[in-house]
């Protein structure tokens, strides 16, 4: 090798050399900028990290203030806890009443004083005993009165009464005379918190009220008592007073002597009124009035309130009607004679304060469940001077009277009133009044009786044969009322107004025809052109009284008609046989009266009415002979108090009677004197009745006591 190719050799080499050397150089510098960043980031990072440092550096020192801060606020704290306990405690041992703190599984945790006090000092009485020990404790060691029982029995009712949501309180009695009433309460926790009250003051004022109360009462009833116990001595002699002067009125007598004895008998009947509701009143005061409960019909006693107060009615115009509804029951078990003095006070009410219109007696009922007893409502409506609202309120309170001293019109006591309510409210019913003045009034009252005999279809249902039911009559409630039942018993029962309209409907032999009393002023000469002219089943006549003579009809109903009557008469119409009836001749067929139909005269359905009517219908019914009194049944005596006796009218002491429904008596039995047997005491009153009766042909004997009462009842077998 040359010298030119070592040279260019070498330079080869240096120049690889040197850009090796420059790329080494350009590596270098890159890893140079490399650690300057690096460096600078590390002293970045460096920075931070100093500056976290001095922030944890810092929170710590305001943790440890913080914590500082706590524990002192935990000291404060818990001193404050430690008063509060303590002044708990302290206030809960300053109390009278005891108080006690168990945990959920009853474990005493904590007690004032005062509820330790209760176990007498008993040592192991402290927190940490169990409530069944402590009740064991308090029974076994005579602590309370168990009541006798079983302590046993005691300890567990305690217990029980523990575990209930709303515990009950107890009040238990002391062995040294003290009355402790507890009170506990479970808290969200389940602990049990005791109070123990002292209540033995409060038990003590209660026992003195009780006992003062109690005496007022006897005092009240005594006086009461003395009341009753005057009216009735007082009503025997009034009795005589009027009595006599009734039989002194009879004597031959000018007539100012008349009119003074008239007084005298007047007075005394309106002395009498009062002293009976007095002596009704103080009697409800005294608790003296047992209600009775027996089986009585109520629309019978409603028709024997409306018989009573019928007179007074009629001589002011009023027409009293009676709507018992169909479907309801009638028989139930009661007190009739209180009831029937309630309604007699309502009904008389309601007749005394009105001058013109109408009394409706309303009756509605409904089960109060099935089978159950009825809720009988009686409402008793008018059209009278009616009560100023403002006064409504007090009518049923003792002496109130709406109309004021002076200008008293109708008499009264003004006790009718309080003593239905106080009667009813003893039945456990309500009784009430509602009224616009000069308009009317309706007083009502419900009570809940036991039903004896339901309500038959039969009782309910006309005959299928029967077609209509033609009702001549005035109008009115009662007219309304029987039309009202007429058709819901079935009957077609058009609306009549005169006879001339009942004769263009051509009553047959399927229609039953009812003609009022009143009606045209002569019911007799319309029955008369209608059998005459006419085939209808049967011509009923609605009468109001008794006292009318009657011909050509084949039943008579009572104004207003019971239920049980018209079902009676339905039933004993018979279906006539078909006769042509002859037409064009209506106007010369005017005759005496006759029955076109024997076979329809339905003697019973009158005999029902009046039990010792003649027996052909033709024949004109006896009045004299018809009894105004129902007669009690001979075969069902009841024997009579000496009380009984004397407490005359309606009152609850009357036996109940019946219609007796039977054939004629025997020709002996007519004959023989009626038996008459009177037990009364006072001698005046004998005197009486004796003066009385003497012109009757009669068997009379008196008995001075009930003893003798049995005794001649039992060998004379009275008729009354
Ligand atoms: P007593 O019933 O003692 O003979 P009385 O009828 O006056 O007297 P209550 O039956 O208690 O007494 O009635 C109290 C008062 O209520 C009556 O005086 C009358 O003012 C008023 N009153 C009662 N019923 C009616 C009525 N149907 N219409 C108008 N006012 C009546
Ligand atoms: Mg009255």
């Amino acid at each position: 090798m040359d010298l030119s190719d070592k040279l260019a050799s070498e330079r080869r080499g240096r120049l690889a050399a040197e850009r090796t050397l420059e790329q080494m150089k350009s590596e270098l510098y890159a890893a140079n900028q490399n650690l300057s960043v690096h460096a600078r980031h590390l002293s970045y990072e460096i920075a931070s990290t100093q500056e976290q440092v001095v922030t944890a550096r810092t929170e710590a020192d305001e943790l440890k203030a913080q914590y500082d801060r706590a524990q002192q606020n935990l000291a404060t704290a818990e001193s404050a806890i430690t008063i509060a306990e303590r002044r708990l405690w302290d206030s809960l041992e300053t109390i009278r009443d005891g108080f006690a703190v168990f945990g959920p599984d009853d474990i005493l945790i904590a007690a004032n004083q005062a509820y330790l006090a209760i176990f007498d000092g008993l040592e192991m009485v402290r927190p940490g005993i169990h409530m069944a020990e402590l009740l064991a404790l308090l029974s076994e060691e005579g602590i309370v009165d168990t009541g006798g029982g079983k302590v046993r029995d005691w300890q567990q009712k305690m217990l029980d009464r523990l575990s209930t949501h709303r515990i009950e309180t107890a009040v238990l009695k002391i062995w040294n005379g003290t009355y402790i009433k507890l009170i506990d309460r479970r808290t969200r926790d389940g602990d049990l918190v005791t109070l123990a009250l002292n209540i033995t003051d409060q038990i003590e004022r209660e026992e003195q009220l009780k006992e003062a109360s109690e005496k007022a009462e006897a005092a009240n009833r005594a006086k009461s008592a003395f009341l009753a116990n005057m009216s009735h001595e007082i009503r025997t002699p009034m009795n005589g007073i009027i009595g006599m002067a009734e039989l002194l009125g009879e004597t031959r007598m000018d007539d100012e002597q008349k009119s003074f004895i008239d007084t005298i008998r007047t007075s005394g009947e309106a002395l009498l009124v009062i002293i009976n509701d007095v002596l009704d009143y103080s009697k409800i005061e005294a608790d003296k009035i047992v209600l009775k409960a027996a089986p009585f019909d109520l629309e019978r006693c409603i028709h024997d309130v409306v018989t009573l107060l019928t007179p007074s009615a009629d001589q002011k115009g009023i027409q009293i009607a009676v709507d018992y509804d169909l479907f309801m029951p009638t028989s139930y078990v009661g007190d009739a004679g209180r009831l029937r003095q309630v309604l007699t006070n309502l009904v008389g009410n309601a007749i005394k304060f009105t001058e013109k219109g109408h009394v409706a007696i309303r009756v509605v009922g409904l089960p109060i469940e099935d089978e159950g007893p009825y809720r009988v409502h009686v409402t008793i409506e008018d059209t009278g001077i009616g009560i100023p609202m403002e006064k409504l309120g007090d009518v049923f309170r003792e002496f109130h009277q709406v109309e004021n001293e002076k200008d008293r019109t109708h008499d009264g006591t003004g006790l009718g009133l309080a003593i239905s309510r106080r009667l009813v409210a003893l039945m456990e019913g309500e009784i009430w009044a509602d009224s616009e003045e000069g308009k009317g009034s309706v007083f009502g009252f419900h009570v809940t009786l036991p039903v004896v005999a339901e309500v038959e279809a039969k009782d309910v249902t006309a005959p299928p044969w029967m077609d209509r039911a033609l009702v001549l009559d005035r109008e009115g409630m009662n007219r309304s009322i029987i039309l009202k039942q007429l058709s819901l018993m079935g009957l077609k029962s058009p609306k009549l107004g005169t006879l001339a309209e009942m004769i263009a409907l051509r009553p047959g032999p399927n229609d039953l025809i009812f003609v009022g009393a009143d009606v045209d002023e002569n019911a007799q000469s319309v029955a008369d052109v209608l059998s005459s002219q006419f085939h209808p089943a049967a011509i009923v006549l609605l009468a109001d009284g008794l006292g009318r003579r009657v011909e050509g009809f084949s039943s008579i109903l009572q104004r207003p008609v019971m239920r049980a009557d018209l079902n009676k008469c339905l039933r004993n119409i018979v279906m006539p046989e078909v006769q042509p009836v002859e037409t064009g001749e209506l106007a010369a067929v005017k005759t005496a009266p006759t029955t076109p139909n024997p076979a329809a005269t339905p003697q019973s359905a009158i005999s029902s009415i009046y039990p010792e009517s003649v027996n052909t219908p033709d024949t004109p019914l006896n009045v004299e002979k018809m009894p105004q009194m129902p007669t009690r049944r001979a075969s069902q005596p009841e024997p009579a108090s000496e009380e009984a006796i004397l407490d005359a009218g309606f009152d609850a002491t009357e036996p109940e009677f019946d219609l007796i429904d039977q054939s004629p008596t025997s020709s002996s039995d007519a004959l023989r004197q009626m038996r008459v047997l009177v037990a009364e005491d006072n001698k005046t009153n004998r005197f009486v009745l004796e003066k009385m009766v003497k012109s009757l042909n009669i068997d009379l004997t008196f008995a001075e006591n009930g003893l003798e009462a049995v005794d001649h009842y039992q060998w004379q077998q009275p008729d009354v």
